[in-house]
């Protein structure tokens, strides 16, 4: 049977760091702030968007929520950005996705000041990454690879299978393992022979939104399984893009849904957050 890698534990000890850093700067003047913005009545946002805003008030930083409606056009999400932008006491700046469907994504990821862009999806930030030098790093990625080094898992020479290339999971998954010297293969609803390409996976991570999609044929014995999905099963039960059960007996490593990835991608928010302030402290001494 598995180890089950404790996003929750390891979440709590990125959370304390956080912290102390947080009191730190405050100590300096600084008071740590992120601008949280939700547009509409998305359930599942709604839940993500509280879940955020209790760990920053748990860590010390102090959060905005900016709860817009659903009718909000392009025009005044892009004014409150700029507005956000030039707010000293804000060095965060977080816009919950999926949007309305009649406003434009990338424009409004676009808008957002790279400097305080803590989800790190801006294009500068991206770019960023991709050269392996950077400030902020995608927070659902960054958070498995710090669950990784937590449980001593090496990366290096291991065949890394990401099923997804979503620009949010997918793609910088990959790029971190690569960065970690992981031979990567990235695979997506095209890939032909799925279960073959995971089947050599030693570090498998689903990122696919379907529930349960990874079964134990497609998982090689003593893989690294991390599951990033965050699905809901036949009976509306929160579930992963892993079939846990199944395949917790062959994995040597498994993170389990709910209490792992989740939480270490608001960790990883957080120590953005921190890390943005902490840039701006620099620059001001
Ligand atoms: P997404 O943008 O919908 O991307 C899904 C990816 O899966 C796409 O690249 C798609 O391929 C691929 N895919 C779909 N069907 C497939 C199939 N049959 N075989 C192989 N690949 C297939 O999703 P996302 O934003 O990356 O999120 C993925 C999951 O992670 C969702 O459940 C989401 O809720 C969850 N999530 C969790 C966290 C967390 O903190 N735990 C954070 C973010 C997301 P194509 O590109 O070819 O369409």
């Amino acid at each position: 049977m598995a180890t089950i890698l404790d996003g929750k534990a390891v979440s709590a000890a990125v959370k304390q760091e956080v912290k102390t850093e947080v009191e730190a700067l405050k100590q300096k003047g600084i008071s740590v702030g992120l601008a949280v913005i939700i547009v509409g009545d998305n359930p599942a946002s709604r839940t993500y968007v509280n879940n955020k805003k209790k760990a920053c008030a748990e860590a010390g930083i102090v959060s905005e929520e900016y709860a817009l409606p659903e009718s909000t056009t392009q025009a005044e999400l892009l004014g409150l950005i700029d507005t956000l932008n030039k707010k000293d006491s804000i060095h965060g700046i977080l816009c919950q996705l999926p949007l309305p469907k009649h406003l434009d994504e990338k424009a409004v990821i676009a808008a957002i000041n790279p400097e305080k862009d803590v989800d790190a999806f801006h294009a500068v930030n991206v770019g960023h990454i991709m050269i392996g030098d950077y400030s902020f790093l995608p927070c659902t990625p960054a958070g498995i690879m710090e669950m990784l080094k937590y449980y001593n898992i090496p990366v290096a020479g291991k065949e890394c299978v990401v099923i997804g290339r979503s620009n949010i999971v997918g793609k910088p998954m990959a790029m971190l393992l690569l960065q970690q010297n992981g031979t990567v293969t990235v695979c997506h609803s095209k890939t032909v022979h799925l279960a073959a390409v995971t089947a050599r996976a030693d570090i498998l991570v689903a990122a696919v939104g379907i529930p349960k999609f990874v079964t134990a044929d497609m998982v090689k014995d003593g893989a690294v399984v991390i599951d990033v999905g965050m699905d809901r099963d036949e009976n509306g039960k929160l579930c992963g893009d892993v079939d846990f059960d199944a395949v917790a007996p062959k994995a040597a490593f498994i993170t389990p849904v709910p209490g792992g990835v989740g939480p270490m991608t608001i960790a990883t928010l957080l120590k953005n957050t921190v890390t943005a302030a902490r840039k701006v402290c620099e620059k001001e001494l």
